[in-house]
């Protein structure tokens, strides 16, 4: 009698263990899911319903956000490489030198 009361209990804490790690999985692999292009929202339906491995390869399958951290004109010198996000008609610091150098627009910088 005192076996299968065991027996059931051991099982049931089982049960409470498997629960709670796939809960871990879940809050893991949703956050996971920060910075990608899936909602968090997504993330974890996902990864709650259809198993936590399912879910983690549908957030690595997303593209990362593209992040815009920086996105100017620029203008540099060919002549110092001196970089301003001003246009300006002549290089200043090549004119300090008595040089008359007229800056070329540099290309867009993107950081992500
Ligand atoms: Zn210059």
């Amino acid at each position: 009698m005192a076996c299968v009361l065991h027996c059931r209990l051991k099982r049931n804490v089982m049960i409470v263990y498997f629960i709670v790690a796939y809960l871990i999985f879940t809050f893991l692999v949703t956050a996971l899911a920060v910075n990608r292009r899936i909602s968090m929202g997504n993330a974890f339906t996902l990864s709650f319903f259809l198993t936590p491995l399912l879910g983690l390869l549908a957030i690595l399958k997303t593209d990362k956000t593209i992040k815009i951290t920086h996105y100017a004109t620029k203008y540099h010198c060919p002549r110092c490489q001196a970089e301003f996000n001003t246009h300006k008609e002549y290089c200043p610091s090549c004119l300090a030198e008595g040089v008359k150098v007229k800056p070329e627009q540099a290309e867009i910088k993107l950081a992500g």
